[in-house]
């Protein structure tokens, strides 16, 4: 296991110790937006980014020294069998992001939080929309079942197909049937989510999507570098209303930190996500 950001430290008290594990994760945004929380909450709290490579070697380790952590690719599916609780829905997608140390271990899906409450922003009611899902990797998963579970009708692409038919078939013996498309075409969709990394910097030129985009759309990327992917780009030339991939990722911190017992700084955590990726442009 590898440190790869610093740690703030503090002169007294007990100091509670967070972290974002990955492999890889010198890149992850959480530090610094977790950090800056903290220090404008005033709590005694690190938050470090941590590479892990084999998580059932650094688990106990995690468990015995930290208070809480935030989990990215490649084990946001591996931890789940290692945790003593989860939450509902993170059971139900079978991935976790978020994870509270205590007594026991509790696994938590703030994914699906900060997608669907990023996405009630623009359209508050869900119930009915007919919801195209670009991807079938583990975000996609996670804002699936977040929509299904508002109520919305939902239609996945996915550039392996029989990655995309396997999960739809999961999907319908868990929860609902939902139909796999062979082509990405938005026409007759209230929503479109790219939920695939096409489009992630440094390859800001591919897209998830060639054809047109319906001008009465309502677009989501939930790419957050940059900040304008090029599938907005054009949702915004065509007349369609956008929302960043930053907006699911700042909330989906924000999230975590509630499940810690914080009340997070929402409109600071934004702000300090922005700047950071505006030195990329
Ligand atoms: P993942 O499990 O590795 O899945 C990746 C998905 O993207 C797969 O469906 C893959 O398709 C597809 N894909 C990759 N490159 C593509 C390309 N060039 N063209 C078309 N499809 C492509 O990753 P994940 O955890 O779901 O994350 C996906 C993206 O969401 C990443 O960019 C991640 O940074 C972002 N994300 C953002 C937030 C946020 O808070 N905003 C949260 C989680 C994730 P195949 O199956 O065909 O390979």
């Amino acid at each position: 296991m590898t440190k790869k950001a610093g740690m703030v430290t503090h002169p007294d008290g007990e100091v509670k110790k967070y972290a974002v594990i990955g492999n890889p994760i010198k890149h992850s945004l959480s530090p610094v937006m977790h950090t800056a929380a903290f220090r404008a909450l005033g709590v005694n709290a690190t938050y470090e980014a941590l590479e892990v490579e084999n998580l059932s070697r650094a688990y106990d380790y995690l468990k015995e020294n930290y208070a809480g952590i935030n989990v990215t690719i490649p084990h946001k599916e591996t931890i789940v069998e290692l945790l003593d609780e989860k939450e509902m829905a993170a059971d139900l997608i079978g991935a976790v992001n978020c994870v509270k140390f205590g007594r026991k271990a509790m696994g938590f899906n703030t994914d699906l939080h900060g997608a669907i409450s990023a996405l009630k922003d623009v359209v508050p009611h869900l119930r009915e929309k007919n919801i195209l899902v670009l991807g079938a990797g583990g975000a996609a998963r996670a804002i699936i079942f977040g929509c299904l579970m508002e109520g919305a009708n939902v239609t996945i692409y996915n550039r392996t197909v029989r990655k995309a038919e396997a999960l739809a078939k999961e999907i319908g013996e868990k929860m609902k049937d939902i139909e796999v498309q062979r082509r990405p075409d938005p026409v007759g969709f209230d929503i479109l989510i790219n939920a695939t990394s096409a489009g992630m910097y440094p390859k800001v030129d591919e897209t998830p999507l060639t054809s047109g985009i319906p001008s009465n759309m309502v677009v989501m990327d939930i790419v957050y570098n940059p900040l304008e992917t090029r599938l907005l780009r054009k949702a915004k030339e065509a007349g369609a209303r956008t929302i960043s991939g930053l907006e699911m990722f700042v909330r989906q911190g924000a999230e975590s930190l509630r499940i810690w017992g914080y009340d997070p700084p929402v409109s600071l955590m934004r702000e300090v996500v922005t700047k950071e990726l505006m030195k990329n442009d």
